[in-house]
């Protein structure tokens, strides 16, 4: 008999909750139910992963490609018709302008199948190097800090099973009560187990209410806020010098860049009084084990990646990292924000977490793609930079996986550069903001329709399994690729190295990984079904490599497999001497501090009941009944000054656009401060008003502060 239930995992955020999935009697939707073999979330779901059923389902599931007409409109035509308009309109761009007049816009939802073969089929079939994906807008700094101290990038090097037994957390910039709420029970099983929670973030959120302390700094200072902290820990003798000596380097500039940042001028910079500061040096310098763990909100700044460091220098100097329960880490978004940014679809980026630039590594990936190394195009341009690029060196553009429209910054100015492209292409499941600009739209199968891989935030690979057939009329992105690769590759039948079936993209991309820093060649679709998930790094048993410590929590199948490496660094550190590097950073201002003009600060961010840019959860009537709309989060004083009630529409300027959401009044915020969730189009749309200011490093936009004005809008 055919076993009806399959064990699989939630389309949405990077905690990548196990769930079960049984097919109703109409055969199309599916029942979610719970899957407690998964040690992640144990059974635990939130309303987002309970209702990711509703869009598979939803009355605007696109079912048909869409094809512009003539008169403008987008009309239903047959899958050939639109995917000779996709090469036509691709293949014109690239004939007129050059390989580089193409772009690609990949996404963090993608599977690592997926975002395998759009970053191959980019460099191999168009040639173009203008390649990128919204992950940008997620974790990059933290990705570069990670890499820059640590030699190697995965968010967390540890699973989240170790929390709970650490002693401390500083939790920078992050509310998992709101942004993936089974996670939260790791931290009050911390304070159960009588360790403590500090909590970094402007506003008082339902994670903050839960810390033993609560840091509110200006948006935008958190990298004062840490040099403040370690400045501490120096003057008080907290240093831990033995792992400074033996497994770091770089620390006398640190120390020094510290020194000059005294508390009294942290707490000018961040208004974190000194005894505050004073209070988490010693809950964090006092138990045995302590982590930092940062989000978005240090990470998301035009200087992100030197804030995340500043962090991480402060868990190095009082010897955290590389050490048992104990360290950095970064609490990654998007569903495969870890694995999506490691095979391919990043600008500069090759599978395995490998460089575009290093010879040795275009060499290997070559010759699994069959191609010549010297065709592969160098290091593209970063997400803002080439949305801002579209209709001028960039004519056409092929889109999977996102939604610009709501998620870019500056997003009025990234909508008309997108309408201002000759052609765009974009693969989605409804009719994103995004997608209703373009020239075709390709309807493409959603989680339960597909099989594939993600990587968690921890780094463990997964597989998410299909349970039930897609509509008729639907694709899957491979066989999309699969199909243009045939129209546009030329000579040599280059549709066969693009396969439409999941596993077999897989073997390949394990090919591709192995021996580069995210190894997954020793993982395989059978192996991740037996042990409920993989850590890579994990080589083949053909090319061993050391573990950092004995297999844990799944033996390896047969006795001569990797089995995976759930913890790093305990022995070494991947730089070229195993020692930690210590970043020298201070503190700068945002790059648009508040003025007489715009005296305000605005910050955004998630709610509980929405994801990201709300294509999906937007259509899921239960997530709407519970966040509706957005709103603008300000304090009474400041709502009083502008004479706004409860309810009231505000308007929020700032120098790139305007938006208007009704008010809504609480102490939990900053006076200085407004809040708006980034969920939503139209007029509420905070993205309209967010400043696309770039971190230098990881070219990450500054999402998280910019410069506003409020104005009372009367009816
Ligand atoms: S926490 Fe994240 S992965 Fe878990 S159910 Fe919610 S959205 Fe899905």
């Amino acid at each position: 008999m055919r076993e009806t239930v399959t064990s699989t995992h939630c389309p949405y955020c990077a905690l990548q909750c196990g769930m079960n999935l049984t097919p109703a009697a109409d055969g199309r939707s599916v029942e979610v139910s719970e899957r407690a073999d998964f040690p992640v979330n144990r059974g635990a779901l939130c309303g987002k992963g309970r209702t990711a059923p509703a869009v598979l389902s939803s009355a605007v599931r696109l079912t048909s490609p869409l094809v512009r007409s003539a008169a403008g409109t987008l009309e239903p035509a047959s899958w050939e018709e639109a995917l000779d308009r996709i090469a036509e309109g691709v293949g014109g761009a690239r004939a007129e302008h050059g390989a580089d007049a193409v772009g690609v816009f990949g996404g963090g939802g993608l599977t690592n199948e997926k975002a395998y073969a759009l970053g191959k089929f980019a460099r191999v079939v168009l040639g173009t190097s203008q390649i990128d994906y919204n992950g940008r807008f997620c974790m990059s700094s933290a990705a570069a800090a990670g890499g820059r101290a640590f030699g190697l990038d995965r968010g967390l090097p540890f699973p989240l099973e170790d929390i709970p037994r650490t002693g401390c957390v500083i939790l920078v910039g992050s509310n998992p009560a709101e942004t993936m709420p089974p996670a939260l029970r790791y931290f009050t099983e911390l304070k159960e187990n009588g360790g403590t929670l500090i909590v970094v973030d402007p506003r008082r959120t339902r994670t903050a209410e839960q810390a033993d302390l609560h840091l509110a700094p200006r948006p935008g200072t958190d990298l004062a806020l840490a040099l403040g902290l370690l400045h501490l820990v120096v003057a008080e003798g907290l240093t831990d010098e033995e792992y400074i000596r033996e497994r770091t380097t770089g620390w006398e500039d640190t120390r020094a860049a510290a020194m000059a940042h005294w508390p009294e001028y942290v707490e000018r910079i961040t208004g974190v009084p000194v005894p505050q500061l004073r209070e988490a040096v010693r809950m964090f310098c006092e138990p045995e084990h302590a982590m930092v763990l940062t989000a978005r909100g240090p990470e998301q700044q035009s200087k992100g990646t030197d804030t995340v460091s500043a962090w991480i220098n402060l868990a190095l100097a009082t010897g955290r990292p590389g050490r048992p329960l104990s360290g950095y880490g970064c609490l990654t978004g998007q569903g495969n924000g870890q694995g999506g940014r490691e095979h391919g679809q990043k600008a500069d980026q090759l599978p395995g977490y490998r460089k575009l630039t290093d010879p040795a590594a275009r060499a290997h990936v070559a010759e699994v793609w069959g191609v010549d190394p010297d065709s592969l195009p160098g290091p593209g341009r970063s997400a803002y930079e080439l949305l801002d690029a579209l209709g001028t060196d960039i004519r056409a553009l092929l889109l999977m996986g996102s939604n610009p429209v709501v998620s870019a910054p500056r997003a009025a100015h990234v909508e008309e550069r997108i309408r201002s492209l000759d052609f765009l292409a974009v693969c989605d499941v409804v009719l994103s903001e995004t997608a209703e600009l373009a020239d075709v739209v390709l309807p493409v199968t959603q989680w339960a329709e597909e099989t594939g891989t993600t990587t968690n935030l921890e780094g463990r690979v997964l597989l998410r399994r299909r349970a039930v057939s897609p509509p008729p009329g639907v694709r899957s992105d491979l066989e999309v690729l699969h199909e243009l690769a045939a129209r546009l590759g030329g000579e040599g039948s280059p549709e066969k190295r693009f396969p439409a079936d999941p596993e077999e993209v897989f073997e390949e991309l394990r090919r591709a990984s192995a021996g580069g820093p995210a190894d997954y060649s020793g993982i395989t679709y059978r192996r991740l079904a037996e042990e409920n998930g993989v850590f890579w790094p994990c080589p083949s048993p053909a090319e061993p490599a050391e573990p950092s410590e004995p297999a844990e929590p799944s033996e390896p199948a047969e006795a001569a497999v990797h089995p995976g490496t759930p913890r790093l660094f305990l022995d070494r550190f991947a730089t070229e001497d195993g020692r930690a590097r210590f970043v020298p950073v201070s503190h700068r201002a945002v790059a648009e501090e508040p003025d007489e003009e715009y005296p305000v600060l605005l910050t955004t961010g998630r709610v509980v009941a929405q994801y990201q840019s709300g294509a999906q959860t937007r259509r899921v009537d239960e997530l709407n009944a519970a966040a509706p709309g957005p709103f603008v989060e300000l304090h009474p004083r400041l709502a009083q000054r502008l004479g706004a009630a409860e309810g009231d529409p505000v308007a929020v300027v700032s120098r790139r656009g305007r938006a208007v959401a009704p008010a809504r009044i609480t102490t939990s915020i900053r006076p200085d401060t407004v809040f708006m969730p980034f969920h939503w189009a139209g007029e509420g749309r905070a993205n309209s008003l967010t400043n696309p200011a770039l971190d230098p490093t990881s070219r990450m936009p500054e999402f998280k502060a910019c410069a506003v004005r409020l104005e009372a809008v009367r009816p």
